[in-house]
């Protein structure tokens, strides 16, 4: 994949500001993430590569913001030399220029199963609940911190919940 195509709206948005971009994804989950990086960029495509259905009110919304809206399969991406994102060449023979991409394809594995065999309490999502000042579960002795818990994946907020969850185990084993 070109070194230009992202998947983190919260990380790598900025890269997009003002840039043609092309979304490659999925369904509702695709339609979402365009509403979200609309903001960022008035030129922005929305490539339903799989073809699910979206609902009518995320069609509506993505018409009023402006996305161009596609339903076809990507054959391929073509890169600059550099490895940047120059163009997505469609199934029907068509090349869409580009100078940005992201992806959102959605069910990414939450692996939260050896949480859940310890019978740790589990957000809807799969991601795992903790007590937000210890990061403690509510198995006594089992914490979770980083991305299996429940906020936005960012490495900032995975380091201090590591560090959080460290202090408390810390106090766990001292006082045993
Ligand atoms: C493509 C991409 C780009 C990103 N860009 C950014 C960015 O620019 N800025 C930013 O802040 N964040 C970014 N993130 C998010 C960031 O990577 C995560 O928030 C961060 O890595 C979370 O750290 P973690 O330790 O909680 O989880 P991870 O880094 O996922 O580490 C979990 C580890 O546990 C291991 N593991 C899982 N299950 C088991 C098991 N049962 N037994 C043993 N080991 C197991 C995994 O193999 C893995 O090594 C990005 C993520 C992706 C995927």
């Amino acid at each position: 994949m070109a070194a230009s195509v992202y998947v983190c709206p919260d990380c790598d948005g900025y890269e997009i500001q003002n840039r043609k971009t092309l979304l490659l994804g999925s369904g509702n989950v695709g339609a979402k993430m365009a509403l979200l990086l609309s903001g960022r960029t008035s030129d922005l495509t929305y490539i339903n590569h799989e073809k699910q259905p979206i609902d009518e009110e995320k069609h509506r919304l993505m018409h009023r913001s402006g996305i161009r809206y596609i339903e076809q399969a990507v054959l391929e991406i073509v890169e600059e030399n550099d490895g940047y994102i120059k163009a997505a060449r469609l199934e029907d023979g068509s090349l869409l220029a580009a100078e940005r991409g992201f992806i959102a394809f959605g069910n990414n594995h939450v692996r939260s199963e050896l949480a859940a065999q310890l019978g740790v309490e589990l957000h809807h999502n799969k991601h795992v609940q903790v007590d937000p000042r210890s990061k403690m579960t509510n198995v006594e002795n089992v914490w979770a911190a980083g991305d299996l818990g429940v906020h936005a994946e960012q490495v900032t907020a995975a380091m201090g919940d590591g560090a959080i969850a460290a202090i408390w185990i810390h106090k766990a084993l001292s006082s045993q």
